[in-house]
């Protein structure tokens, strides 16, 4: 799955005082057949929009999304729908992304029959494995899901989407509504799922020590754009784009050299996609920002021979650079 300059703007403001918010602002993405693929950043910086349209849940503004070596960003009908076949999405809130009024034998059922992939009993055969994939009792078929617990709910959220065998699963946040004491059950699960079946994966989510223990490669969102993009464990062992630091920095417990790493506070709140800063969009709180910085805009590119892809012009080609 590839992105190509991907942009998606919303019309925000009432008629006559319409205003465009940027939420994706020219992103270039690469996911490889069974990776998983990190996606980090604060609420609101494009993260969820992204892989909305990544998903062509949503068309992009501009630019492309590349599936399978096709051309996906505008397709319509029936290619629409069998992209829709293969690429799948977990979503974020286990509560309201699944009908009170079906059982959750239905809710995993729906989407073989909506594709007309099975029937009789056939689904029903399908339906049961898929529960025991996601330890989900095969007593459960005819409950409801106001009488699960959040983390079955997820469970289920994650049988209807592995229930079409997609190649690409995107899981939004999946464990960020949920009890930390079941956040783990439910990565694991994850993890195993892939495990088994080799599904490609973007993981998104605020939560980097989550990111750690689930990706292989991992970007860095700040308001719609990617800042850094690196393997997991060089972008924990050294991350080079201040904002990443500073993301790190505030989330110390994984890391056995916490201790050694001063927190850094960031100053204010990220500014309105509406009104992007001009340069660096991290300008206006980088704790190291120049005079340049202010004016002109740093590409996504690797700074040193052996370096990974990061956007701060202070970065050097030698691969040093700024250390908040
Ligand atoms: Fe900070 Fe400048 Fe680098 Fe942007 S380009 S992250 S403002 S140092
Ligand atoms: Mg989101």
């Amino acid at each position: 799955l590839r992105a190509g300059g991907l942009v998606k703007d919303f019309q925000v403001g009432s008629v006559g005082r319409r205003s465009v918010l940027r939420a994706v602002d020219g992103v270039d993405l690469e996911l490889a057949a069974g990776e998983t693929f990190g996606l980090v950043g604060e609420s609101g910086s494009g993260k969820s929009t992204l892989g909305k349209v990544l998903l062509r849940l949503q068309t992009p503004t501009a630019g492309t999304v590349e599936f399978e070596g096709r051309d996906i960003s505008r397709a319509g009908g029936r290619e629409l729908r069998a992209v829709h076949r293969r690429l799948r999405m977990v979503f974020q809130d286990p509560y309201s992304s699944l009908d009170p009024r079906m059982s959750i034998g239905d809710i995993v059922a729906e989407p073989l029959r909506l594709h007309r992939v099975a029937r009789g009993r056939d689904l029903e055969a399908r339906v049961t494995g898929l529960f025991d994939q996601c330890g989900l009792a095969a007593a459960w078929r005819h409950r409801y899901p106001h009488e699960l617990s959040g983390g079955q709910r997820q469970r289920v959220g994650i049988a209807r989407a592995l229930s079409l065998r997609p190649s690409v699963l995107i899981a939004d946040e999946p464990v960020s509504a949920l009890d930390v004491s079941v956040q783990a059950g439910i990565l694991n699960l994850l993890k195993d799922l892939q495990a088994d079946l080799g599904f490609t994966c973007l993981f998104i989510s605020h939560d980097l020590s989550v990111v750690e223990f689930m990706c292989d490669r991992i970007a860095v969102m700040y308001l719609g754009r990617i800042v850094e993009v690196a393997k997991a464990s060089e972008l924990f062992a050294l991350p080079r784009h201040p904002y990443t630091q500073a993301l790190l920095s505030a989330d110390p417990p994984l890391h056995a050299d916490a201790a050694a790493t001063p927190r850094v506070v960031l100053s204010g709140d990220m500014p309105s996609a509406l009104d992007p800063p001009p340069g660096c969009r991290f300008h206006t709180r980088c704790p190291v920002a120049e005079a340049v910085c202010r004016t002109e805009d740093p590409a996504l590119v690797p700074r040193a021979a052996d370096g990974h892809p990061v956007a701060c012009h202070l970065v050097l080609a030698d691969g040093s650079g700024p250390r908040l």
